[in-house]
């Protein structure tokens, strides 16, 4: 029976993975969960409680199937699990990882709402892909047979990834186009190695690889290649190109002062043991200096626990909402504080001193009446502010698109005011005929696993495509 294996949430407490110690993590880049050992990820597998309506699977973008492959898992049938997993989501050992799963899956979970702590779904998602890995139960991705249709992606982050995934998969030719001259997008030069190292993400670019896919790396569509050119090569063409696009402030271009996605994306280069200039001279290396971070997101609290990693004196983080309105996970933000990061609530920035930078005029703020959103509005408190000392200043507020129809001279590629690229839902046709969009380029600065969804929902639209062509072409 399996109703005897389950439901112990009143018996056995909620588990993470054991953490590392905050003064051994802090010493390197790696991961600092370790992983469920196998006995304990079935008994946290067994906490489920096998809803008849699961809300997990509902807030899951995915819809994973998540009560059946934690059933699976507390019998000890991983393999099945496995299997189960792997059919609704292409990187499953990526978002049990990074996904911010107190806001999807396990923040609606039931269990929870009775008092007795969420089951810990995305470690055992993550344990599940990992053993499978282990064990040799991923499989090659090997096409019954080869079809002579080509599709370009341009893009190599989660979104474009699973695309070609599916797609190579159904015996399409695929080539990716990326930027960079590694694949993985953000999870390669974004995130950081502590919340997904980049092993990780290598081991997927190789299964993609030996599969059939072709990368094209290096190549900046719009200047070494252009938009058309890859159109005139291939059937369809998926654009999945993110947004890159630093949110600034006024007068912050003195020496000192540097963005998120540079100082991340350089982090990421060294630790993959590149000789990046930017880090040796000491531009983009918060060793030995006072670091202040501005901004209150995932990308703030990448930075400042990075910065505690590369060995800076202090590390302080500006935001000008409290922690309880602040975009980012509470999850990362206790890491973050048991790193030793400083957090100034409350705390907008109104200038900076110096050049280089020595300090940042902070300008002290209160929470005033809620504005139409319902969120309360920071106000100004007057003759409350002060300067912060500071070496490094690294603004952390936000991405938006780059404008990709003057760019990449594509005028019928329509975009919304916000500047992302206009997409049917569910499918990602854009207005132009063969021409499709995923991820962060069509739904601003979002998550991986939504990029995820998006591949997989617009590389379905892209085989319906292909077969109406091939349909029409036959009569
Ligand atoms: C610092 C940081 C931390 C984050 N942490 C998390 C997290 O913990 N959990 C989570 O779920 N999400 C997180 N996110 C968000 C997540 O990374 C993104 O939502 C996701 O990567 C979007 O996927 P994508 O495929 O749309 O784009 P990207 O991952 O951005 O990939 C786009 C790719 O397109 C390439 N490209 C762009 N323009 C061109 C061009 N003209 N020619 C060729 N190639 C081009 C880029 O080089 C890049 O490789 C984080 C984001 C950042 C910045
Ligand atoms: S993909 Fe993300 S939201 Fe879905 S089950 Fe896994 S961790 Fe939860």
């Amino acid at each position: 029976m399996a109703g005897q294996k389950m439901l112990k949430f009143t018996a056995v407490d909620r588990e993470m993975p054991e953490k590392r110690p905050p003064n051994l993590r802090k010493q390197d880049f790696g991961e600092i969960y370790a992983e469920f050992a196998t006995a304990k990820a079935a008994e946290q597998a067994s906490r489920c409680s096998q809803c008849g309506v699961p809300y997990c699977q509902s807030h899951c973008p995915l819809h994973n199937n998540i009560p059946d492959w934690l059933r699976l898992t507390a019998e000890g049938r991983l393999e099945e699990a496995y299997e189960i997993s792997q059919a609704t989501n292409t990187f499953p050992e990526i978002c049990g990882r990074i996904c911010p799963q107190d806001r999807l899956c396990e923040g609606n979970c039931v269990i929870e709402q009775s008092g007795h702590g969420t089951v810990t779904i995305g470690s055992v998602e993550k344990y599940v892909t990992d053993t499978a890995f282990e064990e040799g139960w991923v499989k090659p991705i090997r096409p019954s047979a080869e079809r002579s249709e080509s599709v370009g992606i341009i893009g190599a982050g989660p979104g474009g990834l699973a695309a070609a995934d599916m797609l190579r998969r159904q015996g399409v030719q695929v080539t990716v186009y990326d930027r960079y001259d590694r694949g993985g997008g953000l999870l390669t030069y974004g995130i950081p190695g502590f919340k997904l190292e980049k092993d990780v993400v290598m081991k997927r670019m190789a299964q993609l690889e030996d599969g059939g896919v072709q990368f094209v790396l290096n190549c900046n569509v719009g200047e070494d290649l252009s938009f058309d050119a890859i159109r005139g090569k291939h059937d369809a063409v998926l654009i999945a190109t993110g947004v890159y696009k630093t949110r600034d402030l006024p007068d912050s271009d003195a020496e000192g002062i540097v963005n998120a996605i540079d100082f991340l994306t350089v982090s990421n280069r060294h630790g993959f043991g590149d000789v990046v200039p930017e880090f040796e001279s000491g531009e983009l290396n918060a060793a030995g200096k006072r670091v202040v971070v501005i901004g209150g997101g995932d990308t703030a609290m990448d930075c400042v626990r990075t910065s505690i990693r590369q060995g800076a004196e202090s590390v302080k983080c500006l935001y000008r909402r409290d922690r309880a309105n602040m975009p980012g996970s509470q999850r990362e933000v206790q890491n973050a504080e048991e790193e030793g990061v400083e957090f100034v609530w409350l705390a907008a920035p109104d200038g900076f001193e110096g050049g280089p930078v020595s300090g940042v005029k902070v300008q002290k703020m209160r929470l005033g009446a809620p504005d139409a959103t319902g969120r309360q509005a920071p106000e100004v408190i007057e003759g409350a502010d002060y300067v912060e000392p500071a070496d490094l200043v690294i603004k952390a507020l936000g991405f938006s698109p780059e404008d990709l129809p003057t760019l990449w001279g594509t005028e019928g590629l329509e975009v919304t005011r916000w500047g992302t690229v206009k997409a049917e839902f569910g499918t990602g046709a854009t207005s132009l005929e063969g021409v499709y969009a995923a991820g962060d380029i069509v739904r601003g600065a979002s998550l991986v696993v939504w990029a995820i969804r998006d591949g997989r929902d617009t590389a379905t639209a892209i085989l319906d495509y292909l077969n109406e062509a091939a349909a029409v072409a036959a009569e």
